[in-house]
């Protein structure tokens, strides 16, 4: 059974098929920006891409899929934060790459086969713009930089199907004076010493020297790792513009071949109804999560309770639902032990239709709904020898891991939680009356709140 999925460049359900001769399924996904802590926006979308990276291994096996996704770890942000930090950006980095790791293991997520850093690939990324420049579709600007020609590629705009006015509002940017055309985008940033501290390279010839844009890391990583055309492409819908576009223009214009056959999008999360940000006290990292007593098996529970293609909305209480639902298949999968199945036995077909609905367009809340209704009518079906095998291969495709306990060891009464989230947001407000008077009743309750910079702990008051 052919997995089907949604292609943002074709507007409709495609078939996944490795198009190489070789089998192997060629799968770029971009990766985090390594200055700060991912936020569980960005983790919706990783643990989505990882479920397809999953399902990709079951349906032509786990070494005919290479994944490869980047590590954003040099562009405005990074430089900002070492401005900001006074400190070198390889420190910086690091640090926010492996607490990005660390948050990855324990969201389950697999490793993707080559992890590729930007500052790894300058030569590439200077090599394709030497070309670009050499086929005139990039120039100098006066002050050393590289600019894409957006006009000298006719298919651009054709993943997002930006009008020609609305590209010119939206990349009205400071540097236009530099550029020929509002709509073209930076692919090398001449240095700036006074931004740009000790970050510099040699640039391409005829340039000077500095870092590259954004967007050349992409093309010329998944073309390094995965050649000129590879089978898919995926990202949060963030990135769909400009980022993509940018891409889809470097690398047809340098290379000459199609660039991706498929293109995938996962949608944003809303927390609490409305948008992330730390003013409204609704961002949530994995730290965040964890440090309020919830498991990161139960985040990643959550996080796929909704269509990867729609804004889904998170709430803490998804978080108790998500505990449940873990438990009661870790409780599941205990009675199959119990009666003697064993892992390992030929796969029965009873847990199929999960599968299907992930085939289908990466439907999650259809498949734990299928999961869940062969789970919960379970005693009036015959078991089969395969059913462990079976569902031991979906909570593969899932990435759930039933070895520990879904909830932390204490858990934190919702009262309480609602306490404490009224407090935190008094604080933010700077209403501390309000503030103070809510640690009394969190007090009263038995909890004791640790602030922190970026959010708050709760731990039961000793006695
Ligand atoms: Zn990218």
């Amino acid at each position: 059974m052919a997995i089907k999925l949604f292609d943002s460049l074709q507007r409709e359900l495609r078939t996944l098929t490795p198009a190489q001769p070789d089998g192997v399924y060629r799968f770029y996904n971009c990766g985090p920006t390594v200055y700060a802590p991912a936020h569980i926006g960005n983790f919706r979308t990783f643990v989505v891409n990882d479920v397809l990276r999953r399902l990709l291994e079951l349906e032509f096996g786990p070494d005919k899929v290479k994944h490869v996704r980047n590590l954003t770890d040099v562009d405005d942000r990074t430089i900002g934060q070492t401005r900001k930090e006074g400190r070198p950006l390889g420190e910086i980095t690091k640090k926010w790459t492996e607490i990005f790791h660390a948050d990855c293991t324990a969201l389950n997520c697999l490793p993707p086969h080559v992890e590729p850093t930007a500052t790894g690939h300058i030569v590439e990324q200077v090599n394709m713009i030497e070309v670009l420049m050499q086929k005139g579709n990039a120039y100098r600007a006066p002050d050393g930089s590289v600019y894409f020609k957006v006009g000298s590629f006719e298919g651009y705009g054709g993943l997002s199907r930006i009008k020609e006015r609305e590209l010119k509002v939206t990349n009205t940017v400071a540097d236009a004076d530099h550029k020929d055309d509002v709509s073209d985008f930076a692919l090398w940033k001449a240095y700036k010493p006074e931004e740009d501290g000790e970050v510099r390279w040699p640039g391409p010839a005829g340039a000077a020297a500095g870092r590259p844009g954004w967007h050349i890391e992409c093309s010329a990583m998944s073309k390094k790792h995965l050649g000129d055309t590879i089978d898919l492409h995926t990202g949060g819908v963030d990135l769909l513009f400009p980022h993509h576009e940018n891409e889809i223009a470097q690398s047809e214009c340098c290379n000459g071949r199609l660039f991706a056959h498929h293109w995938y999008h996962s949608e944003h999360l809303l927390v609490n109804g409305t948008t992330m940000s730390k003013s409204k006290g609704n961002y949530y990292t994995l730290g965040d999560l964890v440090a309020k007593g919830y498991a990161p098996m139960s985040v990643r529970y959550a996080l796929l309770s909704g269509h990867p293609r729609k804004q889904l909305n998170f709430l803490l209480d998804s978080l108790h639902a998500a505990d449940k639902a873990l438990a009661t298949l870790r409780a599941f999968r205990a009675s199959l032990v119990q009666r003697g199945q064993v892992s390992g036995a030929a796969k029965s077909a009873t847990f199929d239709g999960v599968l299907a609905a992930l085939r289908e367009d990466l439907n999650t809340p259809a498949a734990l709904g299928a999961l869940f209704s062969i789970v919960n009518a379970y005693e009036q079906r015959p078991a089969l020898a395969g059913d462990l095998t079976g569902f031991d291969q979906v909570m593969f495709a899932l990435g759930f891991r039933l070895d520990r306990p879904a909830a932390a060891a204490v858990e934190v009464p919702a009262e309480v939680t609602a306490l404490a989230e009224k407090r935190w947001a008094a604080k933010q407000a700077k209403d501390f009356a309000a503030a103070d008077a809510l640690r009394k009743d969190l007090t009263t309750a038995g909890w004791s709140m640790l602030d922190r910079k970026d959010g708050y702990s709760l731990e039961p008051v000793k006695k």
